[in-house]
């Protein structure tokens, strides 16, 4: 099962309020863990700040246990999604002149 699978299998999950956007992966990954895949997903705000937000799982999983996590992987996605709506526009633009610093 590939990455864009495993994002259709989640946002089919997903509650109607939430308007997460599946994300390709990047390259220039330096967070990531060896033996896991990061599925990503970008969160916005009308202020058009985006986030990144994303789920680990690990690669020895087969598709049967892909399948099997993607409900807790639902859960985290929502509630990251969460947390970023409930800060202020004004944390928002601070996140993202913390983005361009780096
Ligand atoms: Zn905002």
């Amino acid at each position: 099962m590939d990455n864009t699978q495993i994002q259709k299998l989640i946002v089919d999950e997903f509650s109607e309020d939430v308007t997460l956007r599946p994300m390709s992966g990047f390259k220039m990954d330096f967070s990531a863990n060896p033996g896991f895949r990061k599925i990503f997903f970008a969160a916005s705000c009308v202020c058009e700040t985006s986030a990144l937000l994303s789920v680990e799982i690990s690669d020895d999983k087969d598709d049967h246990e892909i399948i099997a996590a993607i409900p807790s992987l639902v859960e985290r996605l929502e509630r990251q999604e969460r947390a970023f709506k409930m800060m202020d526009c004004e944390t928002h633009s601070k996140m993202m002149k913390g983005f361009s610093r780096d």
